[in-house]
């Protein structure tokens, strides 16, 4: 993989993302097999929407979950089939759930009362009954959970106390058929055990609310919440662990005949696709500064904000990364230095005292854990620099296959070039 990913930083230039679809058709088997059939899957496009690497997703996912009008579209012309979409998001507009409507997709999650009359109002123009699944926003969620989404004011979902009003009132609207539920609670969790508790407590509501309500749903949609590591003491989850709770928990809430005909989807973002992305930056330039070494690369934050600790954490922790080079260099002693973006601005910062073989300009850097939230969830244009490559490693009939999948980085480079 080393010599590899310095063909690619040589042959293609950095800084690009790498993902390796060998890596994601690998995780999609492990699911299947750890729950033996009893999840659909269910890709978040959101995680990574690169159109090669979705029209690539199809035998590793079942279904596509989108969150905009743009990636519905996006979907459409990846050769996914409508019926196979669901579509969530807080502020789908009249136009969003218009295009939903029309082309006929398998699922719209309604996230509050006021959004299913929209759509009901706009079902009923075009002269169909829309499938619909309720998302709950449940009262709590176990701890462990690096993302929370639960019993607090939130606006994603009809929250758990509401629940019932909600049934009601959505079931009034006879242009939507209530299929089933939907639950996102929390995300970026490594503990087996608090997602199977969460579960868990994820089918007490669907049982709850259907028995009380004699709905038989057709599907329920889990978040998956399943977390990857990113730092050095993360802890890989343990789905053979996490498998053991669930299925025997699903298998029993089968034998009720109101879920004889459920179909259950984990619907699965970084865990699909995260690790198997990496983001290689080279460094153009050495610097020390009051002691501190300082490497400045040829992307940072633009590219990756993530990365950069600006996501959703609190504090700075430095991902997973290593030295790419060609030879061996096992043996060297490392030394700390601070990785920085060619942003100017002091939150462009890639880490702080990473451990590192000695770095030199030219060197190029592999930061791990980068196949989700990367790109498209990051502030290319701020700066202009040019937006990095995107490229894709797949076997194909037993070769390893190098292939450029960039969405942005020749536009940008246009741009540039008319500039100049
Ligand atoms: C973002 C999102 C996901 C995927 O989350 P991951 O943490 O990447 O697995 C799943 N479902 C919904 C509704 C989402 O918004």
């Amino acid at each position: 993989m080393m010599q590899l990913l310095a063909e690619i930083a040589r042959t293609h230039g950095t800084p690009c993302y790498v993902y390796d679809m060998d890596q994601v058709h690998a995780r999609a088997r492990e699911l299947r097999q750890a729950f033996g059939g009893r999840f659909q899957i269910s890709y978040a496009v959101k995680a990574n929407p690169n159109p090669s690497l979705l029209r690539r997703m199809r035998g590793c996912a079942d279904l596509l979950d989108v969150s905009s009008g743009g990636e519905l579209l996006l979907a459409l012309k990846t050769g996914w089939q409508s019926e196979t979409l669901s579509f969530t998001g807080p502020g789908k507009r009249d136009c969003e759930l218009e295009l939903a409507v029309q082309r006929r997709i398998g699922e719209v999650i309604i996230e509050s009362v006021p959004e299913a009359a929209r759509l009901n109002r706009l079902a009923a123009e075009a002269g169909i009954t829309q499938p619909v699944l309720i998302r709950v926003a449940p009262s709590k969620l176990p701890a462990g959970f690096g993302v929370k989404m639960a019993g607090k004011p939130c606006q994603f979902g009809v929250d758990e106390e509401e629940l019932d009003g909600a049934i009601g009132q959505i079931r009034a609207l006879s242009s939507l058929s209530i299929d089933g539920f939907h639950f996102y609670a929390g995300a970026q969790c490594l503990n087996s055990n608090a997602i199977a508790e969460n579960y868990q407590n994820f089918l007490l509501i669907i049982s709850r609310a259907c028995r009380e309500h004699s709905i038989a749903p057709l599907r329920c949609v889990f978040g998956s919440s399943m977390g990857i590591p990113y730092y050095d003491e993360d802890r890989p989850l343990d789905l053979a662990a996490l498998a053991a709770r669930t299925n025997p928990a699903i298998d029993q809430i089968k034998l009720d005949p109101i879920f004889a005909n459920t179909r259950f989807t984990l619907e699965i973002g970084r865990f699909l696709v995260g690790e198997a992305g990496l983001y290689l930056t080279s460094i153009v330039s050495m610097k020390q500064s009051r002691g501190a070494q300082i490497a400045i690369c040829d992307g940072g934050m633009n590219h990756h904000l993530a990365a950069c600790g600006h996501m959703g954490t609190i504090i700075h922790r430095n991902y997973r990364m290593f030295k790419v080079s060609a030879v061996e260099c096992l043996a060297v002693e490392k030394q700390p230095y601070d990785l920085v973006g060619p942003l100017c601005t002091s939150i462009d910062t890639l880490a702080r005292e990473v451990q590192l073989p000695p770095l030199e300009v030219g060197d190029v850097i592999a930061i791990q854990s980068s196949g989700a939230y990367g790109l498209t969830a990051s502030p290319i244009h701020f700066i202009s620099h040019a937006a990095p490559r995107e490229i894709l490693i797949q076997t194909i009939e037993g070769a390893r296959r190098i292939e450029e999948v960039s969405q942005l980085a020749g536009k940008a480079e246009a741009a540039m070039a008319q500039n100049t």
